[in-house]
Formats: C-alpha cells, structure tokens, sequence
C-alpha cells in the first residue's frame, strides 16, 4: 500500500509503533484494525473521521485510505454549524468514531460506524490509483470559512517523500508531536509521514512542553505557539537537546522563539512552509543552514515563482516582495464544488497562487513576510509587512504576542495598530521602542492590550477576530 508503507514492514514492527495519548498498537495490529474499518466503509463515496486526538482517529483514517474511500477529517471542536458546512459540502455518507462514542449520537444524521483497537480485519482490494483523491482538507478558515481541499494519493505520497529527504527521515526516526489530526500538519506529515517513512509515532496528547520533553522524539513537529512554549520552559527545552530536528510550521516562527530554542536545545529550529492546497513545498534542511524567518528552499520535486500584482517576476534581491506562486506535483485538485475558485488560484501553466507575501534571497532562500489580504497594510503611500512590525515588537522583552493591522485611516488610508500580550510596558514605550528598530513610517499609531490573540485550532492568530480599536 504506496502511502501506508510502514503497515506491511513487519521486519520493523513493534509494541509501541504507532502511540497516542499513552496507548500504543504495532503495525500489524493497526493493518488489523484498519482492515476491519475498510471492509465496513469500501464503496462509500466519502467517509467522515470524527478526528479526536486518539488511536481511533489513526485507524479510522488509515481504513479510509486502504479501502481506497475519500477520508473527511472532522475537527471534533467544531461547532455545530461549521461541521454540517464539513459534512454537508464534503459529500460524506458514513461517520467513523470511537465506538463508545458511535451510535449515541446520530451525528447530524449520518450513519456513524464504530472503531475498535482490537478488532482483526482481513480487507483485500487492488491499489487504489494514485490519482484518485485520498482525503478531503478543510483549511484553517484564517481568513474566510474553511473551503474543502481535494488532495490525491500521488500529491501525498510526492510531498512525504520529498519532506523525507529534506529532513532525512528514515524508518529509524521517532516522529512526536501533539497536533490536531484532522489539518495537513498533524495527520498528513504527522501521521502519513510516520507510516510511509515506517518510522515510530508518538502522539502526546496536548502539546505542552512537558509531554515534548517526555515522548522521547528524534524529530519533533509543533506549530510556533507550542515552540514558543517549550522556549519559555527551560528543563524542558533541555531535554529535546538529544532529538534530531525540530521543525516548525503553520505560521511564522518569531525570531526570539528561534534564538532560545536554538541557544536551549543547541541546535536550531528547522522552518517550512506550506498549505492544505500545495501541502508542504518550502523547508530548510537537514543537512543545510537554518537562518530565523527563513522557510528554504522549494523541497524536491517544487518550484515556486515570485510575481508582482501584474504577474511580472519579482528578483530574488532579497528585499523585493512578491506574491509567492507554487507548483508542482503535490499540488490540490481543486476546491469542492468550487470550480470558480478553483480557477481563480491557479495560474494558465498550473502554478497556484498561494496569497502570501514573500521575499527570496539572491541564493534562493525563502522569507514569508504575511499575506497579501492580512498582512499588507498600506500607509501614507507606504507599503509595509506587519510581520516586520510584529518582529519588533517581539523583540521587546516584555512582549510576549503580538498582531499587526492596517485600519482604515482618513489621511493615511490605513494606519498600523498593534494588538499586544504584554506586560509592565505602555503604549508609548512601545511605540517609540519599534520607531527605534525600523523606519518612522512603521511604528504603531496605536497600540491595544489583550490577555491572549485570538487563536484558531493550528494556534494561528485570526486577524478578523481581533476587537476593534
Ligand atoms: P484559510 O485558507 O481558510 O484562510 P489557512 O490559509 O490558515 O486558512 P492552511 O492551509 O492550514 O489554512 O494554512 C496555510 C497558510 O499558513 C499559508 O498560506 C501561510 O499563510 C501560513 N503558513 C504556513 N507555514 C508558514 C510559515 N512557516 N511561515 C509563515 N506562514 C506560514
Ligand atoms: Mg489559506
């Protein structure tokens, strides 16, 4: 089975191949319990996973997947109107979920199939074609309502292979993290990765950095909120000294985190990026330099282009900001039902315009500055990063988050407001501190005090979520 490799390597098996939350199946016992899934879900045109952070959630998407059926992660959070959005648009005809759980719940009306640990199936079909479609991804909903993401075997199978060799991972890795398993990071790279790769998984349950230090990793996967975390948790952050790699992803890792975990750990965070519609297609390497706000270079098999708003290139001076374009063979095959939106993200030769602003280096490194409907403000004729703005103001010893906007301004067309979690500073000592880093035009008219940023599931601020001034 091309992505589930690790399933039929039983010269690898053991005990405690694939562990969530404290419970552990080997391999053949997972092969066992997810052929019994996919006898149950073959021939569905889409089965839904309610995706908890649990074995069953594993097994269920791996029984999707050998029986060769569209899987639907299901963030098991979600409110009630934004799951019958996921059920409803996914064309989903059958429920997987724990089986303490199936059948008290009709699960808004869908028949719900129960998932056991123990069970033993024997389920026997042909590969399914590589480009049939594995999963339907619904995205963050950063900037809008999560749309659904057709991803293909061969898009998964490509990316994995090509994030192996960026990061040398190798069936003799332990991969850790404790990332929800229903987005691209947790389950495809977190999961998939594990089995196709054959390495060990260790999922942690929550991703505090007490269970990082304790799972035992070689290579660790967190969002920047849990690296930030474990930063700020010194004995903790010691004990990852002793793992491989630390990669982090799904949004910008602030510097100061990067600094402390590299001067921790000794050893620097690797960054990628990537997204639910081109999966994971820029990292910094294993065997190459790691810079801070810096994501690499496209992974094997990858190009990315830089345009202008007229779609002339960008150079790669560095300095110069474009929006960033991406293709290749991990590509999506287009959005649900939205043929429209479909053709609006892709360029005439297929290249997929990801939204977000970036920078490349004359050497080919990549710097994601924001995104372009976020984190662009333009100010008096000016047109500025709010990521740059962020950077200094996490600088700032006494700020620990921070959000930059543009709101609208008479004169200015926008003005920069910054939204802070911060301690013992004022508005004023924060403003003329930023004055003093970048150039006069950047420094924030206002600044705002909050208790937290609003966060969704992937610990991504959600700039639309921010209060008023
Ligand atoms: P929606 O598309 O619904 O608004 P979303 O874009 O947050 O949500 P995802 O596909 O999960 O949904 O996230 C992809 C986005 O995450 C990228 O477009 C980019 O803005 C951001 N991202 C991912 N990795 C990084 C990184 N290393 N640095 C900066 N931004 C990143
Ligand atoms: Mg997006």
């Amino acid at each position: 089975m091309e992505l589930l490799t690790a399933l039929s390597a039983p010269e690898r098996d053991r005990e405690d191949a694939v562990t969530v939350d404290g419970r552990s199946l080997s391999y053949e016992e997972l092969a066992g319990a997810a052929s019994a899934v996919a006898s149950r879900v073959a021939g569905a045109p889409a089965v839904a996973v309610h995706a908890t952070p649990t074995l069953e959630t594993v097994i269920a998407v791996v029984g999707g997947l050998l029986a060769g059926v569209r899987v639907v992660p299901v963030p098991p959070d979600a409110g009630t109107a934004e799951r019958a959005h996921i059920l409803r648009d996914s064309g989903a005809t059958l429920v997987l979920r724990e089986a303490e759980d199936a059948g008290t719940d009709t699960y808004d009306g869908i028949e719900t199939v129960p998932v056991r640990p123990g069970e033993r199936g024997r389920f026997r079909a042909p590969l399914p074609d590589p480009e049939a479609i594995a999963l339907t991804l619904y995205t963050s909903g950063t900037t809008g309502a999560p749309k659904g993401v057709q991803v293909s075997r061969r898009a998964v199978a490509a990316d994995l292979d090509a994030l192996a060799d960026a990061w040398a991972w190798t069936a003799d890795d332990t991969l850790a993290h404790g990332l929800p398993l229903f987005h691209v990071h947790g389950l495809v790279l977190g999961v998939l990765g594990a089995l196709r790769t054959g390495s060990r998984l260790v999922h942690t349950g929550r991703p505090t950095p007490q269970a990082y230090a304790a799972a035992g990793g070689t290579l660790y996967f967190g969002v920047p909120t849990v690296w930030s975390r474990v930063a700020r948790e010194p004995e903790a952050a010691r004990a990852l000294a002793s793992a491989r790699l630390l990669v982090s992803g799904s949004a910008p890792l602030p510097e100061p985190v990067f600094r402390d975990l590299a001067a921790l750990t000794g050893q620097s965070p690797v960054e990628r990026y990537g997204m639910t519609e081109t999966l994971i297609t820029v990292s910094a390497r294993a065997d190459g330099e790691r810079r801070p706000a810096c994501v690499g270079r496209p992974v094997a098999g990858v190009a990315t282009r830089l345009v202008a708003e007229d779609g002339s290139p960008v150079p790669y001076d560095g300095a110069t900001v474009g929006e960033l374009l991406v293709g290749g063979p991990t590509l999506f095959d287009g959005y649900l039902g939205r043929p429209e939106a479909t053709r609006a993200a892709l360029t005439d030769d297929g290249f997929f315009r990801t939204g977000d602003m970036a920078v490349v280096e004359p050497d080919g490194t990549h710097r994601i500055v924001g995104r372009a409907s976020t984190d662009l403000i333009k100010s008096g004729g000016y047109r500025i990063g709010a990521g740059e703005v962020e950077s200094a103001l996490l600088d700032h010893p006494a700020v620990a988050e921070a959000a930059v906007v543009g709101a609208p301004h008479p004169d200015l067309g926008q003005q920069i407001v910054a939204y802070v979690v911060a301690d013992g500073v004022s508005e004023g000592e924060l403003v003329a501190f930023v004055a003093d880093r970048l150039s006069a035009h950047k420094r924030p008219r206002a600044v705002r005090f909050l208790d937290a940023l609003p966060r969704n599931a992937m610990g991504k601020p959600v700039k639309k979520l921010l209060p008023p001034l």
